[in-house]
């Protein structure tokens, strides 16, 4: 292993995950995470005060494993890395918290992140071994380094996000787009409890999809006609709602038409996306790859999709590994190495400890 490589402990509590990671480098020696989401089914969806207390819970036995996993003590630790938005207020402020203290006790440089960056560069994490996920990192490693992936566009998707990121380096970022109310992940949450699949309901609404017939069932594609870079998904549904009444008014049981529902549902989310990536890379001509990230990407179908789109332009296709694409704490790290690398760190004690979380925080 390259011992010149810093070794990094990150935290990241901004929902309902409890998660701790060590990095060496890039490379992931340990991610814990600690997932509520059994917790929070019974109410169908997140609550911040009960994901508050069980992050508070958890952090002590998450951070522990963590270290022990990777086989370091905290004395080894280079610098120390949380999450400061975006995010749930009070959750968010229990791994950054938790992380001031031990920098502060143990006299480790700081660095705050934004989560979304680590979503965003997430698909340049490497295993223990050093090995990164896709083939296109690995030959841009071996051929002229990573630089040679950028310029390059990040397509977003999760639970709270959903955005277009034109990244003309690691750190330099500009957003292009993003939802204007609700995000996929939200979307395929919602539908699912319109069809009682229970919370989260995206897993099961893109297995459903797949047994169904496209085309049975259409719905409108959201903001194919919007001339810009951005998304919604909250007309979309409502017209799964009024679709889902009509269906039940005409005496039909569920069953016979829940297959192709989530089928045309699926493909309308697939389509608003192609098309928004589409413009993107047709109006910023110079960009290599696309990055994608985040838990909707945890579907096989929408990472494969927007993964033919990409291969159709001839650009690389980076996205992380499937324990990296919903959250984690070793995205956060990885941004935080790179901070590190260009000396982006706090290491003043009053500093540190005026750090705050910033729940809307954005590009
Ligand atoms: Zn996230």
């Amino acid at each position: 292993m390259d011992n010149k490589q810093p070794l990094i402990l990150a935290f990241d509590t901004s929902c309902d995950d409890t998660s701790v990671a060590v990095l060496k480098g890039r490379r992931v020696l340990s991610s814990i995470v600690s997932s509520q989401v059994d917790i929070h089914a019974e109410w169908g969806g997140v609550v911040p005060d009960i994901a508050r207390r069980e992050h508070e819970k958890n952090i002590p036995m998450v951070y522990d494993e963590a270290l022990k996993k990777a086989k370091v003590s905290i004395e080894d630790i280079d610098y120390i890395v949380a999450t400061y938005g975006p995010g749930l207020a009070i959750d968010l402020e229990i791994g950054l918290n938790f992380a001031k203290e031990l920098a502060i006790k143990y006299s480790k440089p700081f660095i705050p992140v934004n989560h979304m960056e680590g979503h965003l560069l997430s698909g340049l994490l490497e295993n223990s071994k050093g090995t990164a996920f896709t083939e296109d990192v690995e030959k841009a490693k071996a051929d002229k380094g990573l630089e040679e992936l950028f310029p390059a566009i990040a397509l977003l998707i999760s639970g709270k996000h959903t955005e277009l990121i034109y990244v003309k380096k690691v750190g330099d970022y500009v957003k292009l787009g993003q939802t204007l109310d609700d995000a996929v992940g939200e979307a395929f949450d919602k539908v699912g409890r319109i069809l009682n699949f229970g919370y989260p309901g995206g897993p099961t609404l893109t297995e459903f999809a797949k047994k169904g017939k496209s085309g049975v069932i259409e719905f409108p594609i959201p903001m194919k006609n919007s001339n810009d870079l951005n998304f919604s998904y909250s007309g979309l549904k409502t017209a799964a709602l009024y679709k889902t009444k009509e269906l039940r008014e005409e005496g039909r049981k569920d069953k016979e038409w829940v297959y192709d529902f989530c089928r045309g549902f699926m493909d309308a989310i697939l389509e608003s996306l192609v098309i928004k990536l589409e413009s993107a890379i047709q109006e910023y001509g110079d960009v290599k790859s696309i990055f994608v990230g985040g838990g909707v990407f945890n579907s096989e179908e929408i990472l494969r999709e927007i993964g033919r789109v990409v291969r159709s332009y001839g650009l690389n296709y980076i996205y992380p590994a499937k324990e990296y694409r919903g959250d984690n704490a070793a995205m956060v790290g990885l941004v935080g190495y790179y901070k590190a690398q260009s000396g982006d760190y706090i290491e003043e004690k009053a500093e540190i400890e005026k750090v705050d979380r910033v729940p809307r925080l954005t590009f």
